[in-house]
């Protein structure tokens, strides 16, 4: 058996979860179990979400409320946060897939939702085949610390500071 591999998305570029979702693909391809938990955005007709549903390998879960910035309740969405955190837990610890994408969790820990010692903790335990991707923004550097695979997407350019606004099929 390989051992799976604990892979960071991180960065302000473009890319982050794309490239997470890309692995997903790949994965699938050769009859892999994947996971995908999104934290912070909330369930929508994201073109991901509906793709999704074509692949019988892949488990989608969506948890969260929206972005933190436009939040009229941190503790709700603290809350939310949790139980999407107590889900990741359950579904790593089940040891029934191949790959786990745990997609904008680096908010949690940023904005202290969860404990970053509870996430080192269950990815420093997580069953041996079982391969994570954790995607977001300023990851953590304890958490670049166990990591196998770190990438940092930079920001070249981004068409949304022209004020191109997110498209159909690139960004959503
Ligand atoms: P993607 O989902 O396209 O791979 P991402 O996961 O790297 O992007 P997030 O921080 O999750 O980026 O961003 C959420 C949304 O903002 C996405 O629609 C993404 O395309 C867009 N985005 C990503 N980077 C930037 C940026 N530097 N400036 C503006 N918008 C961005
Ligand atoms: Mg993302």
């Amino acid at each position: 058996m390989e051992k799976g591999l604990v892979i960071i998305n991180t960065g302000d570029g473009k890319g982050k979860s794309t490239a997470a979702f890309g692995t997903a693909f790949r994965a699938l391809g050769h009859g892999y179990k994947v996971c995908v938990i999104q934290f912070i955005k909330s369930p929508s007709d994201y073109g991901e979400i509906l793709s999704a549903k074509k692949f019988e390998d892949l488990e989608w879960h969506t948890e969260g409320r929206g972005f933190t910035w436009n939040s009229d309740d941190l503790e709700k969405d603290k809350a939310v946060a949790r139980k999407g955190f107590e889900l990741a837990k359950e579904k790593i610890n089940s040891d029934k897939y191949d790959l786990i994408i745990l997609d904008e969790i680096t908010y949690l820990t940023n904005y202290k939702f969860i404990d970053i010692e509870e996430l080192l903790t269950i990815l420093n335990n997580k069953p041996d085949r079982l391969n994570i991707i954790l995607t977001g923004r300023d990851a953590d550097s304890k958490l670049i610390e166990i990591a196998d695979t770190v990438t940092e997407m930079k920001k070249i350019k981004h068409c949304f500071d022209d004020g191109i606004k997110a498209k159909k099929g690139i960004e959503f």
